[in-house]
């Protein structure tokens, strides 16, 4: 919001990071608008401290004096209350308090949350959750990020509330990397759709991607397949939830054609309230950069 003090019209300008394992973006942000961006590579195969100057080379890029304030969506598990990053699989960070760090480098207010939730969080205030008091996120991509935004707040549960991508579809299904059994991560992420793809001539989900579009009519059932576990979980969401709206981004979302109508026929099938919620793919251009900077109190 702009404040007029004394007649003197002040703007408030704020950076919002997205840190992901393979691209760090950064926006400067006035009015809810990215008014400059940038974006450089993570490099996260180069440990900790490249990261760390990548982040900062990234910020100073879009920083100026005006700033009033810092906000970085990274993946997780993390201690949002410390701004500490606990560990990350993408990025080679542990326990490391970026708040912190950051701090001293830039002399302002840093805020830091997960990467999922800001992008939910971006989508409930400016994107197609405006509207709406109770919006869930998922971002599909190398992972399946998860976010939980209940009146224009994340919800945050004790600490680590919305790991949706870490809840179960198969107690019998295959083993994560968190050490649970049957992630939906595992199923419908970049590696999950190349686990149904088996047997195609691809190898990458682009590749399936790029089958589908020729219309390969086994690629086009892998992206049902995928759309069908979705749903089945997205359906565990709204029983839990019941929410307003859920926002799908990510890369795997650009699929959207080929994997909707079977997760909303399965979301269908399978919830057990009064009125189904509106499921829609992400629009807003840059949301967790948003989400992120909006997480500056202003
Ligand atoms: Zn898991």
């Amino acid at each position: 919001m702009d404040r007029t003090i004394h007649g003197v019209f002040f703007m408030k300008y704020t950076i919002g990071v997205d840190l992901g394992g393979t691209n760090i973006r950064a926006g400067l942000v006035l009015n809810n608008k990215i008014i400059k961006k940038v974006e450089v590579k993570t490099e996260a195969s180069k440990g900790k401290n490249v990261v760390i100057k990548n982040l900062v080379s990234a910020i100073s890029s879009v920083m100026i004096k005006d700033v009033v304030g810092i906000g970085i969506g990274s993946p997780g598990p993390l201690d949002y209350k410390k701004g500490l990053i606990i560990r990350t699989k993408n990025v080679p960070f542990k326990k490391v308090n970026l708040k912190k760090v950051l701090e001293k480098k830039f002399n302002v207010p840093v805020f830091v949350d997960n990467d999922a939730n800001c992008f939910t969080l971006g989508e409930a205030l400016y994107g197609s959750g405006k509207k709406h008091n109770c919006v869930i996120g998922l971002t599909v991509g190398t992972g399946v990020g998860g976010g939980i935004v209940i009146n224009k707040k994340i919800f945050h549960g004790r600490m680590n509330a919305g790991e949706l991508g870490h809840t179960s579809i198969n107690f019998n299904g295959i083993k994560c990397n968190c050490g649970n059994i049957g992630c939906l991560e595992e199923y419908v992420s970049a590696r999950g759709i190349m686990r149904i793809a088996k047997g195609l001539k691809a190898k990458t989900s682009l590749d399936v991607y790029n089958l589908v579009l020729k219309g390969n009519k086994k690629a086009i059932r892998v992206f049902e397949k995928m759309g069908f576990y979705l749903g089945v979980a997205v359906a565990n969401f709204v029983n839990i939830f019941d929410p307003d709206i859920i926002v799908v981004g990510g890369k795997i979302s650009n699929a959207w054609k080929f994997f909707s109508k079977s997760m909303k026929k399965t979301v269908k099938e399978k919830v057990y309230v009064n009125k189904n919620p509106i499921i829609i793919k992400s629009k807003l251009k840059h949301a967790a950069i948003l989400g992120s900077a909006s997480l500056v109190k202003k």
